[in-house]
């Protein structure tokens, strides 16, 4: 082997901002010589330390000095696949991050050197066709095999012994696809399983894998869903990547279709990721999901501890776990052959990563699926207007499977007087549905903090005149600020509107109506939804499960009741603050809050009760509040395509956020002024927006300016560009530039 062979690139596992996107030449030693390929985890020698790090390319590069390069101490059993390296790369360069931060996503959770674990031989998958795939003919001896194999597996050891046959009759097996090797660990949680025990996977009859034929576990479909099963299963089985939106009312059912699609794949013996909001909000969808495919099932979520992510790891990338369930980062499963991938509540705001990278998980799930031509099907009763505007086609689910889609109603909070903040109307709902002995969910949205400035007569908000956004008090200045562009107001001193009413921060009381509920509702039948209690999932499948065993009983709590639960007793919904998320500094406010009070309309009335929704509102007629009591989607959204075209936001134009950041406020301002002058001439001036001060968080004075690009790929290879040249002085300064591409927050 020539010397330059047998170097290769490799990007370590660790923060090194400094170096930027480096990569480090290592040689591969004799002894190590076959074993080190593309995505191969390794440790080497770095600095005084041994590190890990993931090889990226073959050969040295470019300006490399022989003399200097050292060895590679270590190679690990796990390695990044070729289709994940990819992704990292890609990922790096649609969000301006670090390739090493790109790659700590796909890399796996715990690695393991030396021989012993390399025994453990990843299944060879045959994918088949449906229903064309060659027969497979047993021999008597691995028929044999078949027959004394127990349900729930059995070791290679007991398997040889029982069905008298050698080893070499598993492997074929093994080979062929009819059984798969599972990791003992994954079952027990820990203990030393040496042996892998051998289990018997279904196998797909051939004629069973059609539509009609697959085996369902589940009900009847309705037409509609029948339909949509059809149309998905077809664009499933395309040769080319697919891009769907199942826009399904609230409880039409689209966790069936789902289920329908995932049965389609795992037929054809390929992979599967069904991604969800949040795992501790979804106790349901697990459990059907896993009902459905039992072992089949891998569930990845940040509860797991160390172990237990490295053990389902491990039966992902055997390919014995083929359908993933799980939260954002469970879009970076190493699923074998992935050809689906589901977006469930494909809105859910938890879908972006707040961290560097900060990537949309549906914008990665495309990137995979576009790789291995598979199915990308994003679920909503509420999709986003980028997904709308999305390439997607749409399949409709517009009917709930049993029960009525509820009328919501109007509670005008002017015309209601006294301090209460449930209406007598409201305070009367619930009496009577908890003397039903039904249950109830009452929302109260606390995410408007920010604090906005309205007028207590009529209900007027302060917005700014440029970017229709509300306006921020900052009591110091004694100013209202717009966040997005920084232009600055006066407080006045009566409504502008009705030039009466006095204008007042609104901050909701939670503290008050957790009070006037425990006058209406016994102690033990308030069930709290709160952030104390998301702090553990099972807290929160605790509380969900004794909510469900309650009746009468009420749920309270901020949007996390709104997020697709099932409850089928749950009669009345009780918006208390419909106003609170609307006039927060955001963009996507008016979208947001049609999202949330259609979705936690849809809590109500999915038994055989119908179901009662009152919205209590300072502002019933603000469009989006107005349009979501009335239940014109259509109208929305049309009305918010315009406004959104008309301003130049997404989906017209690509949004990036430059954050900088110092101590010291001096220089963090001439920064963001250094910054803004060195793009301006690379943009339209209506493309850029501002510099804009932020309030200061955690002692760091805060300013950003926000790239709203009609061409999003030149946009990011100018602002590459600029951070390349700006990040390593600015740092030296004591600032730091942080990039958000497509970003959801702006505070
Ligand atoms: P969505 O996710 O669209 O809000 P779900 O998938 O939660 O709706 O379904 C709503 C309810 O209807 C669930 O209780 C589900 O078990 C039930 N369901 C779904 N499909 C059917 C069907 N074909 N027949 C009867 N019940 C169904
Ligand atoms: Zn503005």
């Amino acid at each position: 082997m020539e010397d330059s062979e047998r170097v290769v690139q490799l990007v370590p596992l660790l923060r090194l901002r400094h170096l930027g996107n480096r990569r480090f030449d290592y040689t591969v030693p004799a002894e190590l010589a076959g074993e080190v390929s593309l995505g191969s985890v390794v440790s080497v020698p770095f600095g005084t330390r041994s590190v890990r790090a993931v090889v990226v390319a073959l050969g040295p590069s470019a300006g490399a000095d022989p003399d200097k390069i050292r060895n590679i101490e270590q190679v690990a059993n796990e390695r990044v696949s070729p289709e994940l390296l990819v992704l990292a790369a890609s990922l790096a360069e649609r969000y301006l991050s670090p390739f090493e931060a790109c790659l700590r996503l796909v890399a796996p959770p715990s690695i393991t050197f030396g021989a012993a674990s390399a025994q453990r031989r990843p299944l060879r998958w045959v994918r088949r066709a449906s229903g064309s795939g060659p027969e497979i003919r047993l021999t008597a001896k691995q028929l044999r095999v078949c027959e004394v194999l127990p349900p729930e597996g059995a070791s290679p050891i007991w398997l040889c012994e029982h069905a008298g046959v050698g080893r070499a009759v598993l492997r074929t097996l093994l080979d062929k696809g009819v059984l798969a090797a599972v990791d003992p660990l994954e079952n027990d949680g820990g203990g030393a399983g040496s042996a892998a025990s051998v289990a018997m996977e279904k196998r797909p009859v051939p004629e069973m894998a059609s539509t009609a034929a697959i085996s369902t576990g589940g009900w009847r479909l309705s037409p509609e869903q029948d339909a949509a099963v059809r149309t998905l299963t077809a664009a499933y089985r395309s040769e080319r990547e697919e891009h769907r939106l199942l826009w399904g009312v609230t409880g039409s059912g689209k966790t069936e279709v789902y289920l329908r699609l995932l049965a389609e794949v795992l037929a054809e013996g390929g992979g599967a990721i069904l991604l969800v909001p949040e795992i501790a909000l979804t106790p349901q969808m697990i459990a059907r999901v896993k009902d459905r495919f039992g072992p089949r099932v891998g569930v990845l979520h940040s509860g797991l501890s160390h172990g237990e992510r490295a053990s389902e790891y491990r039966r992902i990338v055997a390919g014995t776990a083929r359908v993933v369930v799980g939260a954002r980062s469970a879009v970076f499963a190493p699923v074998p052959g992935l050809r689906l991938v589901i977006l469930d509540e494909a809105h859910d705001s938890s879908y972006k990563q707040e961290e560097e990278p900060r990537y949309r998980v549906r914008t990665v799930a495309w990137m995979r699926i576009s790789g291995t031509k598979g199915l990308l099907l994003e679920g909503s009763a509420t999709p986003s207007v980028e997904s709308l505007r999305s390439d997607a086609d749409q399949v409709r689910l517009s009917t709930r499977v049993a029960g009525e889609l509820p009328q919501p109603e109007t509670v005008d909070m002017r015309r209601q007087g006294g301090e209460q903040l449930l209406a007598a109307v409201s305070r009367e709902a619930l009496a009577t549905v908890l003397r039903r002995g039904e249950q109830a969910i009452v929302l109260l949205n606390r995410r408007g903090y920010a604090g906005y400035v309205h007028c207590e007569a009529c209900g007027h908000v302060m917005t700014c005149t440029d970017c229709e956004l509300s306006l921020t008090y900052h009591s110091k200045e004694r100013l209202l600020l717009c966040h997005h562009c920084g232009r600055s107001y006066p407080q006045p001193a009566r409504c502008p509107a009705c030039e009466q009413g006095p204008l007042t921060r609104a901050v909701p009381g939670t503290e008050r109506l957790d009070q006037e509920l425990r006058n209406l509702v016994p102690d033990e039948r308030v069930f709290r939804l709160d952030s104390d209690v998301l702090t553990s999932g099972s807290r929160v499948r605790a509380l969900l499960d004794a909510f469900a065993l309650s009746s009468p009983g009420v749920l309270v709590g901020t949007q996390m009741v709104a997020k697709g639960h099932d409850f089928p007793n749950v009669t009345l919904v009780l918006v208390a603050d419909a106003d609170t998320g609307l006039y927060v500094p955001d963009f996507r406010a008016a979208e947001r809050t049609f999202q949330l009070l259609t979705q936690v309309a849809g809590r109500a009335g999915r038994g055989l009760q119908p179901g009662r929704v009152l919205v209590q509102t300072w502002n019933p007629d603000v469009p989006c509040i107005r349009m979501a009591l009335d239940r014109d989607e259509l109208g929305f959204y049309q009305e918010e395509l315009r406004i959104r075209e008309r301003l130049g936001y997404p989906p017209f134009a690509e949004l990036t956020r430059l954050l900088v950041a110092s101590p010291d406020g001096g220089r963090a301002m001439a920064a963001a002024q250094h910054l803004s002058r060195q793009l301006a001439p690379h943009f339209p001036r209506q493309e850029l927006c501002g510099p804009v001060r932020l309030p200061s968080l955690r002692g760091q004075v805060r300013w950003h300016i926000i790239v709203a690009a009609r061409d999003g790929d030149r946009a990011r290879g100018v602002l590459r560009q600029a951070l390349e040249q700006l990040a390593e002085p600015y740092r030296r300064r004591g600032v730091r530039l942080l990039v958000d591409v497509d970003p959801e927050a702006f505070g």
